[in-house]
């Protein structure tokens, strides 16, 4: 576990996310001189005992090149064909700079819905086990080729810190155009100062960014920090660093004084917790009642049938979904029951569930340990 900036000497596993705009250019398509001195210093750091994974953008941005349509919108189904012409290209980069270290590479493409199945989240993180174990480098993007909104990552910010839990990494270190987070938006304020370390990112860190609007004036600080803050709930420490100058990961690495550093605050997750609060979809509504809220918000009991107020959506047994206290959603859980045996049992006493279904599988609809509370509001 990371507290300070000293015990980052002791990474084990880091995931190292860059982004499209350090790699890519408009007129000449990939940087290679950009990945080859990148790629220099993550050798460094996989002869020094270290095990990384990449999460590369770029995909998108390559094959708008290739296509010659920089300067246009693209329509989704554009974007999914620059990336598949750009993927291939980007791995080349890879392969060629790490080859250049006798080092192998190889390529995962992964969709937010990869993660939701849990046999397919074990099978990604089998996956990557097994190329640390032989040596080779993972490389990640998202399979742009397959996804539309409702199953993207969103951004590559958000693949990274996922990434990192999935192999379960002691770092996500975010490669950026500026050299961290800082305390006002250095392009409006000579005087804005970078931050060191940030114990525990919360709400109003978050709003920071928000309220410059472009993120203390660059882009994507924003959706950094949401990954710092998914990374960090989930006990994998983040940092935003400059992808710019030579040398910064090394550093960081070596516990200098480099970038804004994330440690894991007082709200980490389990992993089970954070895969049911961050990962999952929720498919429907559980809708509670006063008391029921209160056994959950305070005594932390499972969810009871009879608590139960009304069910919304179509679920099946094992689903994520919602549940609502009289003033809004304040968990998210894995039913023990279908929507439709939910609202046969609902507002009844579990001693009846055998009575009603014919069965009695389990006297909670949600249990303990399948439930995460999301918000503390008070009743
Ligand atoms: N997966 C996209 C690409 O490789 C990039 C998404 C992002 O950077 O947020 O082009």
């Amino acid at each position: 576990m990371i507290h300070c900036r000293a015990d980052l000497a002791n990474v084990r596993r880091v995931v190292v996310k860059i982004g499209s705009s350090l790699l890519a250019d408009a007129e000449s398509g990939i940087r290679q001189g950009v990945v080859d001195h990148l790629v220099d210093e993550l050798a460094g750091l996989i002869v020094a005992g270290k095990q990384v994974v990449v999460v590369t953008s770029g995909s998108v941005a390559l094959g708008r090149v290739r296509l010659g349509w920089v300067d246009r919108k693209l329509s989704v189904h554009e974007k999914q064909a620059a990336a598949a012409i750009g993927q291939p290209k980007l791995m080349y980069a890879y392969a060629r700079a790490f080859a250049r270290h006798d080092m192998s590479v190889a390529q995962m493409l992964l969709t937010k819905d990869d993660l939701r199945h849990r046999r397919r989240y074990l099978n990604t993180s089998n996956t990557s086990e097994t190329l640390f174990s032989v040596g080779v480098v993972p490389i990640v993007n998202e399979n742009d080729t397959v996804v539309v909104s409702e199953i993207k990552f969103g951004d590559n910010d958000s693949l990274g810190a996922l990434v990192s839990l999935v192999v379960d990494a002691d770092l996500v270190v975010m490669l950026t155009d500026v050299p961290g987070l800082y305390d006002r938006n250095p392009g409006a304020h000579k005087d804005a100062k970078r931050i060191d370390i940030i114990p525990h990112l919360n709400d109003e860190h978050i709003a920071m960014a928000d309220d410059t609007g472009s993120s203390f004036g660059t882009g994507g600080m924003a959706s950094k920090l949401a990954a710092a803050r998914v990374a960090t709930r989930g006990g994998v420490a983040a940092a935003i660093i400059s992808g710019k100058e030579k040398g910064t990961l090394t550093r960081l690495l070596a516990g200098e004084d480099e970038g804004t550093l994330f440690l894991c605050g007082v709200d980490r997750q389990s992993k089970r917790q954070h895969w049911i609060t961050e990962v999952l979809h929720s498919a429907g509504e559980i809708h509670i009642d006063t008391g029921a809220a209160r056994a959950l918000l305070e005594q932390g009991s499972s969810l009871l049938p009879v608590g139960v107020t009304a069910v919304e959506g179509v679920f099946d047994k094992g689903d994520c979904v919602e549940i609502v206290a009289p003033n809004g959603v304040i968990a998210k859980g894995l039913c023990n029951y279908t929507a439709e045996e939910m609202r046969l049992i609902m507002g009844h006493a579990s001693s009846d569930i055998e009575a009603i279904l014919g069965f009695h599988d389990f006297s909670s609809v949600i249990h303990r340990d399948n439930l995460v509370l999301i918000q503390k509001k008070t009743l």
